[in-house]
């Protein structure tokens, strides 16, 4: 702004006075300056769906996951609804979040590559244990209209039944209970999904399992390490496969 442009003709202040005259102004501007919001500070990431094909990409198919049908939900999914708000900025990035009530929402790649080891085709009656943010279960659901969840946390089921809804993912059921027993009335299932560690494979979830059926559960104790594991039933038999290392919360029972 220059003094030329006020155009009063009045007399104009001159040396000091003029050096202070700006100094006041400029503090009077600063000072009613609007805030910036803290998004346009970080304009340099790109938009949360740009990332979440990025994360595709470089987290997941990278890693060796091929199901396509696992990839076009993890592309679909919006995982930043999944999360709190102060962790939206966050959702793409390679691993687990804070859900709250000392839980996480699992690493991308650990949901979809579970998800791929399940198996799971168009029609499946799927059981999840763990339902915490409701995210897996909304990839679930991407692929099969018949998805259970239990999650043993009433807050957390409150809101993840409250997310789901809010994404459209109408049919998914959300129980609040203690997922070690299954969920008898809906058994058998054609997939379990298991997102909380037991120290071994709870017998309730073995017995409703349908034959033929997949389990993919992570076992062993949080700090000595856990084992994925995929569990495939034929008749009495369990054929079982260790799968990698992970760390999950305990499940409680
Ligand atoms: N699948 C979740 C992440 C799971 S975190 C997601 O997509 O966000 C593991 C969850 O298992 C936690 O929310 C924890 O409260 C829950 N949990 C622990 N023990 C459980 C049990 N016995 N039955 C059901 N849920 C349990």
């Amino acid at each position: 702004m220059g003094e030329d442009r006020r155009g009063t003709g009045r007399r104009l202040p001159k040396g000091r006075e003029r050096v202070w005259l700006w100094f006041a102004l400029s503090l009077f501007l600063l000072g009613c300056r609007e805030e910036p919001p803290p998004e346009r500070l970080r304009q340099t990431p790109p938009p949360l769906e740009a990332q979440r094909m990025m994360m595709v990409e470089r987290q997941i198919r990278a890693r060796g996951v091929k199901d396509s049908r696992v990839l076009a939900a993890m592309e679909r999914v919006p995982r930043e609804e999944f999360v709190p708000p102060d962790q939206r900025p966050y959702a793409y990035e390679d691993g687990p979040l804070p859900i709250g009530q000392r839980q996480t929402i699992s690493q991308p790649y650990i949901v979809a590559l579970m998800t791929e080891l399940a198996a799971v085709e168009q029609g499946d009656k799927v059981l999840e244990i763990g339902t915490g943010s409701g995210y897996q279960a909304a990839i679930l659901a991407e692929l099969t209209p018949h998805v259970y969840t239990i999650e043993i946390l009433p807050k957390l089921a409150e809101r993840a039944r409250n997310t789901l809804r809010r994404l459209g993912y109408d049919d998914v059921q959300v129980k609040t209970g203690d997922g070690y027993l299954g969920w008898p009335e809906y058994a058998p299932f054609d997939a379990i999904i298991v997102t909380c560690a037991p120290e071994s494979v709870p017998e309730p979830l073995k017995e409703q399992l349908k034959d033929g059926g997949r389990m993919v559960i992570p076992v062993g104790r949080q700090w000595t390490g856990q084992t994925l594991y995929v569990l495939r039933k034929h008749g009495d038999d369990l054929e079982q496969e260790a799968v990698i290392p992970v760390r999950f919360v305990p499940m409680v029972h």
